[in-house]
């Protein structure tokens, strides 16, 4: 079998602050340029990022079943979780925007989070698919992952523009916290993930 040229069996690595290729000599080589540690491999890639995706499967639990607003009109209101919010948007005739939140707050953190799982996957258990393809969901992941702010952007706008005392407030509830953390831990998974193990692959 051909053995691909990669940097590593060449004895390069990239930093990956500033792109400079460094050669591979001392244990611990720093960038000359920029001063940033260089590896070959992120140390504790794996580990780290299954720690993550981990987390961000359980706080998935309470991000949805606890309230993630509480909406107050004339003392009258109650608190709403992700999908009441959803089914409300429905009644009230905003389907577009119920539509929007569904795919912003349900369906890409749980994309992302079984994505990230795919690829933690392939790399541990090495599964032979195709290594370009697992890059495209890698880069895909990396998209997305920060159109699930829109909830909680809209949650801190209406918590400040619908504070009118007794009249109509908005408060975030204890589901917002744990939706925010599944958000950042998320983001900090595919962050975490180096996707050069998807190729290393490729070699074995
Ligand atoms: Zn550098």
């Amino acid at each position: 079998m051909n053995r691909e040229q990669t940097l590593r069996n060449s004895g390069l690595i990239l930093c990956l602050t500033c792109h400079k290729l460094i050669r591979a000599g001392k244990k611990h080589p720093r960038c000359p340029r920029c001063g940033s540690l260089v590896h070959s491999r992120t140390p504790g890639s794996l580990s780290t990022t299954w720690a993550l995706v981990i987390t961000g499967f359980w706080l998935l639990i309470p991000a949805n079943i606890l309230p993630i607003t509480q909406v107050v009109y004339l003392g009258d209101g109650q608190p709403d979780t992700i999908i009441s919010g959803i089914i409300s948007l429905i009644n009230d005739g905003m389907l577009p925007i119920a539509i929007l939140v569904f795919l912003a707050s349900i369906v890409v953190p749980i994309l992302k989070l079984l994505g990230i799982s795919f690829l933690l996957l392939c790399v541990q258990f090495k599964w032979t698919f195709s290594a370009y393809h697992c890059t495209l969901l890698y880069r895909f992941i990396s998209l997305i992952g920060r159109w699930s702010m829109l909830d909680l952007f809209m949650i801190s706008i209406l918590t400040a523009l619908v504070d009118m005392g007794a009249v109509s407030s908005v408060t975030p509830g204890p589901g917002a916290t744990a939706f925010a953390t599944v958000v950042v831990i998320t983001l900090f998974a595919s962050k975490r993930f180096d996707p050069r193990l998807i190729w290393d692959l490729k070699e074995t």
